[in-house]
């Protein structure tokens, strides 16, 4: 079995955004692996791996959506927030996943329809990193 780890650095200048790292993930079919699995993963507890469609109208949902179950402000409802401002993006991350398995068939990621790989930050404007493990043969 071939294995393959790589980390991909974000530096996101705004606290939240929503970033298409599929291009990325794609690009380590250097790993060599034909038939295998990937694996993506946020490897911060304030930032998430997801799959969904690249369509600025659902992102911007997303936004809303989370916005509502978990403000950023006012930032003193929130116990955790002692000497930081962070709840809301641990909450979003929950929400939002830490990671996805995607299969590799015949080299390619092999996605369901509109299927894309995304990088969720919820408390950026620091370096964060994701990490992409690939097994396989
Ligand atoms: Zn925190």
């Amino acid at each position: 079995m071939k294995t393959y780890r790589k980390e991909l650095f974000f530096h996101v200048p705004t606290r939240r955004a929503f970033i298409n790292i599929t291009p990325e993930v794609e690009g380590l079919r250097a790993s060599g692996v034909k038939e295998g699995l990937v694996l993506v993963n946020a490897m911060h507890i304030t930032a998430s791996v997801f799959i969904n469609d690249d369509e600025s109208g659902l992102h911007h949902d997303y936004e809303a959506w989370l916005e509502k179950l978990a403000p950023h402000e006012p930032v003193a409802q929130y116990r955790h927030n002692k000497g930081e401002d962070n709840a809301d993006a641990h909450m979003k991350r929950q929400i939002m996943g830490r990671e996805v398995v995607v299969a590799v068939t015949d080299g390619r990621l092999d996605f369901g329809t509109w299927e894309q790989i995304f990088y969720g930050e919820f408390d950026g404007r620091r370096r964060k990193r994701v990490l992409v493990k690939i097994i396989g043969e």
